[in-house]
């Protein structure tokens, strides 16, 4: 699987696991994590949060609300919809991408 074919749509069971593992694996330690992508501060200066701002994204399995599908919110999307979309950083992944399009 190349990175350019990256898109955490439909993800096969393997896919989903090797996901998982990762996640649980580096789960204290995103900066070692095989996909993290380092995170930009200056483009998160609109979030306010007393949490603090991640140094890292990387690849986050959940599960679709509204079909209960799972699939992977991957790291450069969540950089994409924090930095250049500007969305809060409370916001995470709620809707696979079948039934977003489907809005
Ligand atoms: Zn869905």
């Amino acid at each position: 699987m190349t990175r350019k074919a990256r898109s955490g749509r439909n993800p096969s069971p393997e896919q989903l696991r090797e996901a998982k593992r990762l996640a649980d694996l580096y789960g204290k330690h995103p900066e070692n994590h095989p996909n993290a992508v380092a995170a930009n501060h200056s483009q998160l200066a609109h979030i306010n949060t007393y949490l603090g701002l991640p140094d890292h994204y990387v690849d986050i399995v959940f599960q679709c609300r509204n079909c209960g599908k799972e699939e992977i919110w991957l790291a450069e999307s969540q950089k994409w919809y924090y930095e250049t979309a500007k969305g809060h950083i409370d916001s995470k992944a709620v809707l696979c991408h079948d039934c977003r399009k489907k809005k």
